[in-house]
């Protein structure tokens, strides 16, 4: 259900589904519309090198400025959008808005390139043209493929061989992937050592709850594993500086969270490089 849809008041409950349905219908050609007229912003939340506290990498975060709703975020109508062929629309949105934004840093004269991460939703990456849609758009752009990184999170993990092609493609033109959320739903180990992935994206709970035992050794094991197929990770919602030194010592490559750095406009990401 999303989050954005009110509650009538109806007691009807046949009534109050109704409704719903109608507010869905709604919202869904809202964003039509807003994709359409480019309305949709995408901020850029950095992503750093625990070792030193350099900036590698910005990951795409996307936000819609709704009229008369506020700004809504992701969980408020990514899944409305995954529900319809809108998420494919969306998809190749933040993927331009990725090209646009990666030119304008190499424009900055950024050296070394910092690379950005862009979230893709299970339904995208079952299309077969996915990644050439990622070249031909990163021509079109002028940009190097090996500026942009890939997040997929484990539900998208249910056809395999689907992903097994995936990163094969990407890492043909130097595209790499990560795994999101790693811990959340379902942890698949048994998937992972088996499959290519260049990193491993740390579910914020386990930098929330390090302080616990049980949470401590997983988070052990799982960086263990990342080590074991030659991935590197990046912790997620790292806030405190307890928890930065904490990764540290568990010897975690990457943070990425408050502390290191809110999610930035695109004048803001330009304006802190430069
Ligand atoms: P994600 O990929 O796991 O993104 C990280 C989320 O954690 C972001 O929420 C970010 O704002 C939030 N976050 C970052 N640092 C901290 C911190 O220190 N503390 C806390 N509490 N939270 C932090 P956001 O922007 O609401 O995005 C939610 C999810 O929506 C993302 O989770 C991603 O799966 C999805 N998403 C975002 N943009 C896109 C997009 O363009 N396409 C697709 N398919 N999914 C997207
Ligand atoms: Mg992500
Ligand atoms: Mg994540
Ligand atoms: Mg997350």
């Amino acid at each position: 259900e999303s989050d954005v849809i009110a509650d009538t008041g109806h007691t009807d409950p046949s009534a109050s589904v109704v409704t719903s349905a109608i507010a869905k219908l709604r919202l869904e050609a809202q964003l039509r519309e807003a994709l359409e007229q480019g309305v949709l912003e995408i901020l850029w939340q950095p992503i750093g090198a625990i070792a030193d506290g350099r900036i590698v990498g910005y990951e795409a975060l996307m936000r819609w400025p709704h009229v008369d709703l506020g700004d809504l975020m992701p969980k408020q109508f990514i899944a409305l959008a995954e529900e319809t062929s809108l998420i494919v629309v969306l998809g190749d949105y933040a993927l331009q808005r990725v090209c646009i934004a990666l030119r304008a840093l190499a424009d900055c004269g950024c050296s070394p390139m910092p690379y950005i991460a862009l979230n893709v939703s299970g339904r995208a990456l079952s299309s077969a043209v996915f990644v050439d849609q990622i070249i031909a758009s990163a021509v079109r752009h002028g940009i190097d493929t090996a500026w942009i990184r890939l997040e997929v999170t484990e539900s998208v993990f249910l056809d395999y061989h689907q992903i097994e092609e995936l990163i094969q493609r990407c890492h043909a033109v130097n595209i790499r992937v990560a795994v999101d959320d790693f811990g959340t739903e379902y942890s698949n180990f048994s998937h992972l050592h088996r499959l290519a992935f260049d990193t491993i994206k740390l579910e914020q709970n386990f930098t929330h709850d390090l302080d616990q035992p049980r949470c401590l050794a997983m988070v052990q094991a799982i960086i263990a594993v990342a080590r074991a197929i030659d991935a590197d990770i990046v912790a997620e919602g790292v806030e405190t500086d307890a928890q930065l030194q904490q990764l540290r010592q568990l010897g975690c490559d990457y943070a990425q969270g408050f502390l290191i750095g809110k999610p930035l406009t695109s004048t803001e990401l330009l304006a802190s490089i430069s």
